[in-house]
C-alpha cells in the first residue's frame, strides 16, 4: 500500500493509473477504521481496479472543538487493517493539503431541506462541512466510484445533492450498514461505550427492526415514532429522533403506504455517547 501526505504525490500516482486506464474507487473516512469501513473497502476492490482510501479528520464538520479533539486518532491500527483488506492508496493529508490559504473551498449550496432536519437539526452547520470537504476530496482524487455507507443515510443525501449540483461524474456507490453480533451498527464510537452500554445499545436496532415489522399495524407514523422512543428510553439511554421519512428528501412521511422509499432514521445518547443508525422500511 502506498501512503500520500500531499495532493501533488497523490495525483501525480493516480494520474499515471489513470493513463494506464485503471478504474479508481475511493473511500473517505475519519480514520478509526473498523469492519464497517473495510466492508467498504473490499466494496471499492470488487468494483475497481485500484481502491484509493483517505483518513483526514475534517475540522469544518465538526460543531465543537471539544468533539473533534476527541477523535480517535490511531494511524498505525488503521494502516494495518487497510494493508490486510488489500487497499492499493491511502492518502493521509494535514489540514494545509485540503484546506490551503488562499483556496476558497467553501461552497453555499442550498440543500433544499435536506440538512434542516435529523442529524442537520442536532449538529448545525455539521452538512455544510462534510460537503466542503467530500468536493475538495473528490476535486483532488477524481475516482470513478465514489463508495459510502448507509450507515450514515443523511450524509449520503447531501453528498448526492452535492454531486449532482457540481455535476461531478463520479459514480455513488452505497454500502451496506455492517453491525456487530447483536445487531449495534459499526462504529468507532462503540468503542468509548463500557460493555454493558454497548451490550444494551443492542436496543437501537431492536427497535429499527420493530418498526420494520409493525409498520402495517398503525394507521399513524407518529404512533410508530412514538412507541420507539419510548422502547429506546431505556436506563442511560436518551433518544434524540426517531424520524419515518422519504428517503429521497428526508422530509417526515404521513403514509407509508403511499411513498416509494421510506427509511427510518435515529440518533440515541448511550450514557455520553451519540449513536445514530438507520434501515430501510420499504423500497430502493
Ligand atoms: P467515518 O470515518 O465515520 O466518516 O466513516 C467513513 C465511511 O464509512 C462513511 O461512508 C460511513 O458511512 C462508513 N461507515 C461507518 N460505519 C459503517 C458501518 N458500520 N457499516 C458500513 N459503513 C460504515
Amino acid at each position: 500500500m502506498k501512503v500520500y501526505k500531499t495532493v501533488r504525490g497523490l495525483q501525480a500516482h493516480i494520474t499515471k493509473l489513470k493513463s494506464k486506464k485503471k478504474r479508481i474507487g475511493y473511500v473517505p473516512t475519519l480514520g478509526a477504521l473498523h469492519n464497517g469501513h473495510m466492508s467498504l473497502i473490499r466494496q471499492a476492490n470488487a468494483n475497481c481496479d485500484i481502491t484509493v482510501c483517505s483518513i483526514f479528520v475534517n475540522p469544518t464538520q465538526f460543531n465543537e472543538t471539544s468533539d473533534l479533539d476527541k477523535y480517535p486518532r490511531t494511524f498505525e491500527a488503521d494502516s494495518t487493517l487497510l494493508k490486510e483488506n488489500e487497499c492499493d492508496i491511502l492518502f493521509f493529508p494535514g489540514p494545509k493539503q485540503i484546506y490551503p490559504p488562499g483556496l476558497d473551498t467553501t461552497i453555499a449550496l442550498d440543500f433544499e431541506g435536506l440538512d434542516t432536519v435529523m442529524e442537520g437539526a442536532f449538529r448545525p452547520g455539521h452538512f455544510d462541512g462534510v460537503a466542503q470537504v467530500v468536493k475538495r476530496l473528490l476535486d483532488i482524487v477524481k475516482p470513478h466510484e465514489l463508495i459510502m455507507g448507509q450507515k450514515d443515510f443523511q450524509q449520503v443525501a447531501i453528498v448526492r445533492h452535492m454531486m449532482t449540483h457540481f455535476k461531478i461524474k463520479t459514480k455513488l456507490v452505497v454500502s451496506p450498514t455492517i453491525r456487530e453480533s447483536h445487531g449495534l451498527a459499526m462504529s468507532s464510537r462503540n468503542e468509548r461505550l463500557s460493555k454493558k452500554l454497548r451490550q444494551d445499545a443492542a436496543i437501537i436496532h431492536e427497535t429499527l427492526q420493530w418498526i420494520k415489522d409493525n409498520q402495517q399495524k398503525y394507521k399513524k407514523v407518529v404512533t410508530l415514532e412514538k412507541k420507539a422512543l419510548a422502547m429506546l428510553s431505556i436506563p442511560r439511554f436518551k433518544p434524540e429522533y426517531v424520524s419515518i421519512i422519504d428517503g429521497i428528501t428526508l422530509q417526515s412521511v404521513n403514509d407509508i403506504k403511499k411513498a416509494k422509499y421510506v427509511a427510518v432514521c435515529t440518533a440515541v445518547w448511550a450514557g455520553k455517547v451519540r449513536l445514530i443508525d438507520n434501515i430501510i422500511l420499504k423500497g430502493d
